[in-house]
């Protein structure tokens, strides 16, 4: 690959536009963080720098530049990484490899691209797709243009008409049936078209890849009545959710996902203006799912009638949720819609409504519970308090838990020890767990707090504080040799310090050093320090003056041994000296 190509498209791209279309960053001083990815974190340590054009996970160390950030989100090899940024960068490049070396998933999106083009032809062109459009458009009142946004389409009730389509665009009919297009029986002598006589819901990926189907059956009691794409190397259907391509700018915005069951109800629910809206596509909710919505928003709503709500509710979700630590909110639609097609048809104020009233969902099981049973009742409060259990055990923040305790007990107009007893009786007892709230510098020592602060500071800032500290004042070698660079570049320099620069220096002599300055730029301390120079200058001095005091001990406690030894030897020339330096290095720790 053409190296000037590739700096090129870093150029053209900025890694913080880029990433923020797959996670909600916040700025903070010089970086920006947020939640990770990569894995499941309540606290964000997922940092990124403009300057640097990199990104770092503190919590589970992936990191990179804008490539192998794509490379790792989108499940992409590096050629196909570059592909995709030249693309967005509008940058041209040449590929050497031949197109027969293709990978098979490139294959998968064209044939897919190419079906679903052809499909949408025939719903809305074509005269076989006049009763389909006709039910989209008089049943379902979707518009011409939301069902070209959705690039819905229908497939004839025939048997070989979209093979045919696609081996007369040269394409094999294994290929075909690996994108899950076609079934095929007794090698490839007996195939068919898998989609016939349906309207077709295509699943769109975030870079706009169609990656699979659903298709609805048209004739009332035909079995089944929604037919999927199999898994393919393109389509795995419980890390998908319908319309997330279209959503996940609205997603973010409101900080707000609401999951529907259909892609009817998503469709419709995107018509009408709510544009949060996924699908889970019939399926049960599933981690992957959960954990695609969790890098756009902090909360997930399910919006279901409240039958299906109460039903929903028992389990899943709250489990779900809880294991990835999500706001977890029920809507529910408002009497007296029985769905929520119609309801946004009729009256999609009420919807708004419902949308702000979302409670959550352990608000919602109470609300239930005492709207079937009643609190006056002994038998009844005996009910409340058995379904309501298990749910609040399943709570694992305390201060959350507590607080449905002091609220069931209050209900019920019983003691919260009773409702303690239920708790443990349940096993749930033992799940109390108090976890530890995380301190802004967990995990970060402070030689590396403090090398992070003169990384960050201004000019002056950092050289009026770096003579303070020695090389001794550090004990990892790397940080060491980082504080003594950082000197060098620092004292006597006239011209503003630049981060990039400094670890390109570096880079030409210790790759790794300089990839542990640039972990050491992006680590998450406060950064609103730096927005005022008599506060940075006073971290930085409690700082320093904390490590040389760890200094001064540790120097302490080896002169304390050394002293003993020498008494030992009864060598007291030695022991004087000692002595001397002993309350030599306590007078610095006053
Ligand atoms: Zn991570």
């Amino acid at each position: 690959m053409d190296e000037d190509k590739l700096a090129e498209i870093k150029n053209r791209i900025n890694i913080v536009d880029l990433i923020s279309s797959y996670v909600a960053l916040i700025k903070g001083g010089k970086n920006y963080k947020g939640l990770c990815p990569f894995h499941n974190e309540k606290t964000p340590s997922f940092i990124v720098s403009p300057e640097l054009q990199i990104f770092k996970c503190f919590g589970c160390q992936e990191g990179g530049d804008a490539f192998s950030f794509i490379q790792k989100i989108e499940g992409m090899d590096f050629p196909s990484s570059v592909k995709y940024l030249a693309d967005k960068a509008g940058v041209k490049i040449e590929f050497t490899g031949r197109p027969e070396q293709k990978e098979r998933k490139d294959v998968i999106f064209e044939l897919n691209h190419l079906a679903s083009e052809y499909y949408h032809y025939i719903l809305t062109k074509h005269k076989l797709g006049v009763k389909a459009l006709e039910y989209f458009k008089k049943k379902r009142f979707l518009t011409d243009a939301t069902i070209k946004a959705f690039k819905l389409g229908y497939s004839p009730n025939s048997w070989r008409s979209l093979c045919g389509f696609l081996i007369s665009k040269g394409y094999r009919i294994d290929d075909i049936a690996a994108a899950g297009l076609a079934q095929m029986s007794e090698g490839a002598k007996n195939y068919y078209d898998r989609f016939r006589g349906r309207v077709i819901f295509p699943f769109i990926n975030n870079s706009g890849n169609v990656i699979g189907f659903s298709g609805r059956t048209l004739s009332d009691g035909e079995e089944p009545k929604y037919i999927n794409t199999p898994e393919t190397e393109a389509f795995h259907k419980g890390n998908v959710l319908f319309g997330l391509e279209k959503a996940k700018v609205a997603v973010r915005r409101e900080k707000l996902a609401i999951v529907v069951e259909g892609h009817m109800d998503v469709i419709s629910a995107h018509q009408g203006g709510f544009d949060n809206v996924v699908g889970t596509g019939g399926t049960s909710l599933t981690l992957e799912q959960l954990k695609l919505l969790k890098r756009l928003a902090g909360d997930v709503a399910f919006c279901f009638d409240t039958d299906l709500a109460g039903l929903f509710a028992s389990g899943r979700a709250i489990e779900l949720g809880e294991s990835l630590n999500i706001n977890v909110k029920v809507v529910v639609i408002p009497k007296p819609y029985k769905d929520l097609d119609e309801c946004i048809r009729d009256n999609p104020k009420k919807l708004r409504e419902a949308i702000n009233d979302s409670k959550s969902v352990y608000d919602f099981y109470f609300l239930s519970a005492f709207e079937r049973f009643s609190p006056n009742d002994p038998l009844d409060k005996k009910r409340i308090a058995e379904t309501l259990a298990p749910v609040i055990s399943s709570i694992r923040n305390p201060v959350l838990k507590e607080h449905y305790v002091k609220r069931l007990a209050g209900d019920l107009g019983v003691s919260e020890e009773s409702v303690y007893s239920m708790l443990t009786s349940l096993g749930g007892g033992s799940s109390v767990t108090v976890t530890t709230l995380s301190k802004p510098l967990q995990g970060v020592s402070l030689q590396e707090y403090a090398l992070s602060l003169l990384l960050k500071s201004p000019l002056d800032i950092a050289s009026s504080s770096l003579y303070k500290l020695g090389q001794r004042d550090f004990t990892n070698t790397s940080l060491e040799r980082i504080f003594v660079e950082l000197k060098d570049h620092i004292i006597g320099r006239k011209k503003k310090f630049e981060i990039k620069y400094f670890c390109a220096k570096i880079a030409k002599v210790d790759e790794e050093l300089s990839k542990e300055i640039q972990a050491l730029y992006l680590k998450d301390i406060k950064e609103s320090i730096f927005e005022d120079a008599e506060r940075l200058k006073n971290e930085l001095n409690l700082v320093l003056r904390r490590i040389k005091l760890e200094t001064a001990k540790d120097e302490l406690k080896i002169l304390g041994g050394k002293i003993k030894e020498a008494e030992a030897k009864n060598d007291t020339a030695e022991v004087k000296r000692l002595t001397e330096e002993f309350k030599e290095i306590s007078e610095r720790l006053i």
